[in-house]
């Protein structure tokens, strides 16, 4: 042939990565795409190199119109925008959704399904799997090669390396905490970006029953996301009281912070679970985290280990949050919240 013997290396080198597509499951709200779904696409951009990346999104009305755009706009790798227009789809239930991944998935026969370690892609992806017949690789931190990921295991006390040797699709959840988010800043101009609509009749009766949608209860607040706020100031046990947690919500907005929480102070009812951060709760990683009364047990320090600076402030010297501390105060919070609200500046 008129081929250089090397050219079979390279074509096979050429076909592996052919085979490279990843779908991302992505989340919206108001017309744009979720943070944690931006950091989705960047954990894809490290298994897709230079392939493609097809992006899912579902819902109803213009918000979803929207989102799609956003989406298409949002990452250079982005070759396609997948829409599910359909009611069900506007409320997070895992059947409806799983049955929708599925039927994307026989389709686009993709070689990566991944989505963020929220409560939908944790809700999600599993039935998902389950549907595909694969076993899903959770909380991925790191993506080594395609098949190649890092994952904290014990509470984040150890990280394993796991490859994984299944079937196509691999799917996984990524910690979005672990990926940069990426901001419009992507060259993304002078592209077209198909978004077609998905057969949305894939849904079995069945299905629909098992699950049913009551309503969204949140908290109205302008505080920013605990998942992805700059500085997060939380409360343990320490702070006694739901009354109290109102000292750390006056300090909270003058830093611009979100209020975090410990599970004893859910478990107290202080605060709403929604506010807890660690093992079985949010995991957060923000530029400043703050914490009053709270000890440091392993499975709090789970979730908040990976944040840039930390600040503790404990009564007992040898509390254990004191050794992640990057800065330690002991104090009484009852001295120092005031003292910081009356020295902070007004917002
Ligand atoms: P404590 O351990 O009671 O600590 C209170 C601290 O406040 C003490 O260190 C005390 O010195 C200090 N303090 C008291 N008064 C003052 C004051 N006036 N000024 C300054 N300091 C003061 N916990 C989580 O947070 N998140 C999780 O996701 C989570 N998941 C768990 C999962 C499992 C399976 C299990 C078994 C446990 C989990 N826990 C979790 C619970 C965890 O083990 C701890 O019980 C909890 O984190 C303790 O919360 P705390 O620090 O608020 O309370």
């Amino acid at each position: 042939s008129n081929f250089p013997i090397f050219s079979s290396t390279a074509s096979i080198a050429w076909s592996i990565r052919r085979f490279i597509s990843t779908l991302v499951v992505a989340e919206h709200e108001g017309g744009v795409v979720k943070p944690s779904s931006l950091s989705a696409f960047a954990a894809a951009e490290a298994i897709a190199k230079e392939n493609s990346i097809s992006v899912l999104l579902g819902g109803s009305g213009e918000t979803l119109q929207k989102a799609a755009a956003h989406a298409a706009s949002s990452h250079p790798l982005i070759s396609e925008v997948l829409v599910a227009d359909a009611e069900i789809l506007a409320h997070p239930l895992a059947e409806s959704w799983a049955e929708l991944i599925h039927s994307v998935q026989k389709k686009g026969g993709y070689s990566h399904v991944m989505s963020a370690s929220t409560s939908f892609g944790k809700n999600v992806l599993p039935r998902a799997a389950a549907l595909l017949d694969v076993s899903p690789i959770t909380d991925v931190i790191e993506i080594r090669e395609p098949r190649v990921f890092v994952r904290p295991i014990y509470a984040g006390n150890a990280l394993s390396t796991v490859r994984y040797s299944g079937q196509d699709p691999c799917m996984m959840t990524i910690r979005s905490t672990s990926f940069p988010l990426l901001v419009n800043s992507t060259n993304t101009e002078g592209r077209t970006v198909p978004i077609n609509q998905v057969d949305v009749s894939v849904f079995s009766e069945e299905s629909l029953k098992k699950s049913r949608w009551l309503k969204l209860t949140s908290q109205d607040t302008e505080r920013p996301d605990l998942g992805n706020a700059r500085v997060v100031v939380t409360g343990g046990r320490g702070l006694k009281s739901a009354e109290n947690f109102k000292l750390l919500e006056k300090l909270a907005e003058k830093l611009g912070a979100a209020v975090g929480a410990t599970r004893a102070a859910v478990d107290a009812g202080f605060v709403p679970n929604e506010l807890q951060v660690g093992q079985t709760g949010k995991i957060v990683a923000p530029e400043l985290y703050m914490a009053f009364g709270v000890s440091g047990a392993i499975q709090h320090l789970a979730g908040m280990r990976d944040s840039k600076v930390i600040v503790a402030i404990n009564k007992d010297a040898d509390a254990p949050i004191f050794q992640v501390a990057d800065y330690g105060l002991v104090a009484d919070l009852f001295d120092v919240i005031p003292e910081l609200l009356e020295k902070l500046p007004e917002k």
